[in-house]
């Protein structure tokens, strides 16, 4: 869709003024400058950053609103045009997500707040994850803007994805009405738009599917002896990367039993990620691996900064994502940009990142054989490997920032027009529910 002028230009034909367009981005869970790798610090974290990076780079003036987690300055400039807000909201300390709930009323009261004494205000509000876009539903609504909603996860899917953890009723009854209010929905996938339709009713129309970004000034190859010197590897055994949030989703015991079929005794595998709170998860795979003889072959290492990463997927012969449900799977895409061939399920995003026999394999079954044999392959083939990695990274180019950046400029020009010609006089004139839809929220504090 074409721009009307300058992405992030706002133009009033009335008055034949132009000005910036203001964009509330809502993070409320997560600080898109909390440390990576921990337990709810992961691909969300990473997007909410760079996309905002980006849209101030193209020219609009950003605001992220997040929920106030320590003695940090309530707003603080991260870049030209980009500012992060702490908002109060419960006690200003870390907390469960789970619990961060009980916060959000609180949260969207002094959202509220702070809408109404800007100067200028906000032309779009952008929420990340359902907690957000119970916020942002109910600011579009009250502010009478359009509204943006990107849910990177969604209960009903991760429920079916039978890992063994339920999703609580309450998020899936919210990602449903969030979904029909919504002016327009991101989807990391083509796939999770089908999802959306499906479980959620959502309209295909009002649905975008655009895919996450990547920094390919960062994640690019690097001399393979250099990186594993740089990440204390030694010698040139092959090395199997695995990085992310430890968490069950993750579906990490796969790889650990899939290492352990591994006819070859010589790899190393190297699992990378997770803070204190992962500790119990680590302790079971550590048993895991001890059970299955292959111990003094895997390591773990808790998290590592974002800006190290490039050197690890550098080092390692192959990277494997044995998740069972991945919304996009940022890592896959990351180590495919340094060169690095991926095993990875048949899931989610991940379907149309990787391409099955070209720049990786993807696994429709959550079973370690697949896996271990797929991995016997790639091991034991350096030209193949060799193939694999200049075509992984050839494939990443469509992840650029600057190119994603403006799809997302594009998603909202679609929705400032929907909403200027339809949704704005409808929503208002539409039943909406609003104290049952808030008192579902039980507030506390
Ligand atoms: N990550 C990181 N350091 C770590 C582990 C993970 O910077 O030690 C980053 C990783 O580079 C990626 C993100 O966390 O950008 C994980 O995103 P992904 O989409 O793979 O998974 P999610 O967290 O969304 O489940």
């Amino acid at each position: 869709m074409p721009h009307n002028g300058c992405p992030g230009e706002r133009r009033d034909h009335e008055k034949g003024t132009r000005s910036r367009m203001r964009i509330a981005m809502i993070s409320a869970h997560t600080s898109p400058l909390a440390p990576l790798g921990g337990r709810e610090t992961g691909g969300m974290n990473v997007y909410v950053l760079e996309l905002s990076r980006e849209l101030a780079r193209l020219g609009y003036d950003v605001d992220i609103f997040t929920r106030r987690d320590g003695d940090l300055p309530a707003v603080e400039e991260v870049a030209p045009r980009l500012r992060l807000i702490r908002i109060a909201a419960g006690p200003p300390e870390p907390i469960e997500k789970e619990e961060i709930v009980h916060y959000l009323p609180e949260f969207q009261r002094n959202m509220r707040r702070w809408f109404g004494t800007q100067p200028r205000p906000y032309d779009i509000v952008h929420s990340h994850y359902w907690q957000s876009g119970w916020s942002g539903t109910l600011l579009a609504r009250e502010f009478r803007l359009p509204h943006v909603v990107m849910f990177h996860t969604l209960g009903e899917v991760k429920n079916r994805a039978r890992f063994g953890e339920e999703e609580p009723k309450l998020r899936i009854r919210h990602e449903r009405t969030i979904t029909r209010r919504a002016t327009a929905i991101v989807t990391a996938s083509d796939h999770e738009r089908q999802l959306l339709e499906l479980y959620y009713g959502g309209d295909l129309e009002r649905m975008h599917s655009v895919p996450c970004g990547i920094d390919l000034d960062l994640f690019f190859p690097r001399d393979t002896d250099e990186a594993r010197e740089r990440i204390s590897i030694p010698g040139d055994a092959p090395l199997i990367l695995w990085v992310g949030r430890l968490e069950k989703l993750k579906g990490v015991e796969i790889l650990v039993d899939a290492a352990a079929q591994l006819e070859r005794r010589d790899f190393r595998l190297l699992v990378v990620g997770g803070d204190e709170r992962a500790a119990g998860l680590r302790d079971e795979l550590e048993a895991q691996a001890r059970a299955a003889g292959i111990a003094p072959n895997v390591e773990f290492r808790p998290a590592v900064p974002h800006s190290e990463l490039p050197w690890f997927y550098s080092a390692a012969d192959v990277c494997v994502v044995p998740s069972y449900y991945e919304s996009f799977g940022l890592v896959a895409v990351e180590a495919m940009a340094c060169g690095t061939p991926v095993v990875a399920s048949r899931v989610g995003g991940l379907i149309s990142t990787v391409t099955d026999g070209v720049t990786g394999y993807l696994i429709p079954w959550r079973c370690p054989e697949p896996f271990a044999e797929k991995l016997e392959v790639l091991l034991g083939n350096p030209e193949l490997r060799a193939n694999f990695s200049a075509a992984a990274r050839r494939s990443v180019e469509r992840f650029r920032w600057s190119t994603v950046g403006l799809r997302i400029a594009d998603v909202y020009d679609a929705a400032i027009e929907r909403h200027r010609r339809s949704e704005g006089a409808d929503a208002l004139a539409r039943p909406f529910g609003k104290e049952a839809w808030e008192s579902a929220i039980i507030a506390r504090g």
